[in-house]
């Protein structure tokens, strides 16, 4: 694997033309682009029959339209709502895909011991990124209190979920996008699809490759609008981004973002982005977010740990970290 550092999106492009060329003529790709999630949902894949594509499109995106349905918090008619409004009064039933999700968030929270926190939103609720609204502090300690995922009951064989303290709230933001990812990957893969590509905001997974190359991921610069720290050939394997510029505003010369540090219930600010590489999309989603929140020591030894896994950091100064594994292959 190469990693080529400060490529400009015109060279991007070119490389993703060159990747392409191979498969045009023989195969037909077909791509749609929807608003989901909260996010842009990209599909794009290569026929396994003529005249199959669309129907899979859509059999794609309609599995997103159901997760978003059962596990956005905001729609109170979700599961995920009732689990907030119910769960500590006693348990409640969750769907198999929620017992899914949480079992890999709770998973990511131990390992992290909380740097990734499922409950972080108990203190979420207080800003409004849109609006400029941060927490006062009160509001922020409250917050920080009620966070707490070792306080989260999930019993996996009655498929239920438990609050043992109250106040407190789960949100899948930094998890749901990489399991749907991965739902969307199984059903083409299923319907005998060999090569596609799902991509939810940050968070994409690539199933074959691109006829007999890989595929050019550019990761993007955080502070240069269209440009890239990195570009790296992919097959067969996850990538997701966690950035301090999705979502966030400024006030004097500080960046408030979406992703939460559980321990002070303010925004993570020891890197600007994380890029983690994984075999599925629902740990690359998971870790992402969980490797901004550690920084580049903690965050680099956590991911060396793991077997198949591979991180790019861009620490506060803008400088790249990679893991263990990418660095020896840069150098060969
Ligand atoms: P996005 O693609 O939405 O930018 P990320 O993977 O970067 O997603 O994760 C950010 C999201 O993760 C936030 O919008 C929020 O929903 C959730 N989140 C924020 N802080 C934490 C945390 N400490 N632990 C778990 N999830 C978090
Ligand atoms: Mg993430």
């Amino acid at each position: 694997m190469c990693v080529t550092p400060s490529f400009s999106l015109s060279q991007l492009f070119a490389l993703v033309v060159i990747a392409l060329l191979p498969v045009l003529g023989h195969a037909q790709w077909l791509q749609d682009t929807r608003a989901l999630m909260g996010t842009e949902i990209t599909v794009e894949l290569m026929e396994p029959g003529a005249g199959e594509g669309e129907a899979l499109l859509e059999a794609v995106f309609t599995e997103f339209h159901r997760l978003d349905l059962m596990m956005n918090p905001w729609n109170e008619e979700s599961v995920l709502a009732r689990v907030n409004r119910d769960a500590f009064a006693g348990p409640v039933s969750v769907p198999a895909e929620m017992v899914a999700v949480l079992e890999r968030a709770l998973y990511y929270s131990r390992l992290s011991g909380g740097a990734f926190d499922v409950s972080f939103a108990a203190a979420s609720q207080y800003y409004d990124f849109r609006r400029g609204r941060t927490p006062s502090k009160a509001e922020r300690e409250e917050g920080v209190r009620a966070i707490d995922y070792r306080s989260v009951e999930l019993d996996t064989q009655a498929a239920t979920v438990r609050f043992l303290r109250p106040g407190m709230a789960l949100d899948f933001g930094g998890i749901a996008k990489g399991f749907a990812v991965d739902r969307g990957i199984d059903i083409l893969r299923a319907a005998g699809v060999e090569a596609a590509v799902v991509s939810a905001g940050g968070d994409s997974r690539m199933l074959g490759d691109l006829g007999e190359r890989p595929r050019m991921v550019g990761i993007r610069h955080p502070r240069q609008q269209d440009d890239y720290v990195a570009i790296i050939p992919l097959s067969n394997t996850a990538i997701s981004t966690s950035g301090d510029y999705e979502r966030y505003f400024e006030r004097d010369g500080v960046r408030y973002h979406h992703i939460l540090d559980p321990a002070t219930g303010d925004s993570a600010r020891a890197v600007l982005s994380a890029s983690i590489i994984a075999a599925q999309a629902i740990d690359s989603d998971a870790l992402s977010t969980t490797v901004f929140v550690l920084g580049v020591e903690r965050g680099l030894a956590l991911v060396n740990r793991l077997p198949g896994v591979d991180a790019i950091i861009v620490d506060g100064q803008g400088r790249l970290h990679y893991s263990a594994e990418l660095l020896l292959s840069t150098k060969e």
